[in-house]
């Protein structure tokens, strides 16, 4: 397959006229090297990698924690549909047999017509219950390497990310050992700036949905967001759905981190691509109105869109388009180190490529 005329993202994540030639799926370098000759015109348009969310929960009225394989299937068609091409499905707080379970209706063996599932990410039980959100305290427990291990063995190692809170009792011995396994994010979090210094210098590379559940960034107290800015290897995730972080805020956090650091995550819960109604995220009931879900007492309870909503946000709030792509692509990939395999319309990577208009409307999905 050749796609033909567009303006494709390329590895320096600037706009390039060029075709790309794909091959059983795959990025090639020539015309040569392709058998299928069938042509794709782009027409001009943009030519994107498909978008990453490392952070979802569900979306077409199923959750990940359901445990339920067609559930799961839907939200992968769902997701694809919108130009999300691989994701980390996100566990809440539960108990570990439910979360063995859980997990192991993951599978990286999905059809054609689903986004990739590219590892778990496992938001809790480690938690603080101070900043609890929607998460139940009925089952936040501290951190636990056996617990954490067994979950992980059990399924096949697919458990990518943790966000865990590095205060609790056991916390930091946990990231000095397990950091080198998993991507730890910090999250859900009271830690001060020290406690989270000492995680990140112990091996955390992450933050959860930052500035959301875990204190604020204050001039004498900058918390973990201070902390993740001094530790250069650090990404930080932020929920770009205009409800959850007011768009001054996007601007000043794509400046402070600069956009090679910066993952925007949707945190959907299943809702996502439904109408108005009553949901449930974690066991908790949840009502979704004008794309905003709360809890009864009114906490935000995940997000209503998707991740190629957050993006095109992310542009209307004036964050450069080149920005926001990186921070839904290669960002999110390089963070789980799966960017050799995609995250970027490079030679070699899988074919996940999406079309779309000046606009942002998307026009095609490869
Ligand atoms: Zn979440």
């Amino acid at each position: 397959m050749i796609i033909k005329n567009g303006l494709v993202f390329n590895e320096n994540c600037v706009f390039e006229k060029k075709d790309i030639y794909i091959e059983n799926g795959i990025i090639v370098s020539s015309l040569d090297e392709v058998s299928d000759k069938t042509e794709i015109d782009a027409n001009g348009n943009y030519v994107i990698p498909g978008l990453i969310d490392t952070h979802i929960h569900g979306a077409t009225g199923h959750d990940f924690c359901d445990k339920d394989v067609s559930g799961l299937l839907s939200i992968a068609k769902y997701l694809k549909s919108q130009g999300i091409t691989a994701f980390c499905p996100t566990s809440m707080t539960l108990k570990k047999d439910l979360l063995k379970e859980i997990f192991n209706t993951a599978t990286t063996d999905l059809p054609k017509e689903c986004a990739n599932i590219v590892g778990i990410h496992m938001e809790g039980p480690f938690l603080s219950s101070a900043k609890k959100g929607a998460q139940d305290d009925k089952f936040i427990i501290n951190p636990e390497i056996n617990l954490f291990k067994e979950l992980n063995e059990a399924c096949n190692n697919m458990i990518k990310i943790i966000t865990m809170a590095p205060e609790c009792e056991g916390g930091l011995e946990f990231i000095k050992e397990m950091s080198k396994t998993v991507s730890v994010s910090l999250g859900h979090t009271t830690a001060s700036y020290d406690i989270a210094k000492q995680a990140y210098d112990l091996g955390a590379t992450r933050a959860t949905h930052l500035f959301n559940a875990m204190p604020p960034f204050n001039h004498r107290e900058p918390s973990v967001v201070g902390a993740a800015l001094d530790n250069e290897n650090t990404f930080v995730e932020i929920i770009c759905d205009g409800i959850h972080i007011h768009p001054s805020m996007i601007r000043a956090t794509f400046k402070m981190f600069g956009d090679d650091r910066v993952i925007l995550v949707s945190d959907a819960m299943m809702a996502t691509g439904m109408e108005n109604g009553t949901y449930e995220l974690g066991g908790q009931e949840v009502t979704m109105k004008d794309r905003k879900a709360t809890l009864a007492d009114g906490t935000i309870a995940g997000s209503a869109t998707n991740l190629f909503d957050c993006m095109r946000k992310a542009v209307s709030f004036g964050i450069p388009l080149e920005s926001a792509i990186k921070a839904c692509t290669k960002n999110p990939a390089e963070s789980i180190n799966i960017f050799d395999k995609m995250g970027s319309i490079s030679t070699g990577k899988v074919a996940n490529i999406v079309i779309m208009d000046k606009d942002l409307n998307i026009k095609n999905i490869i």
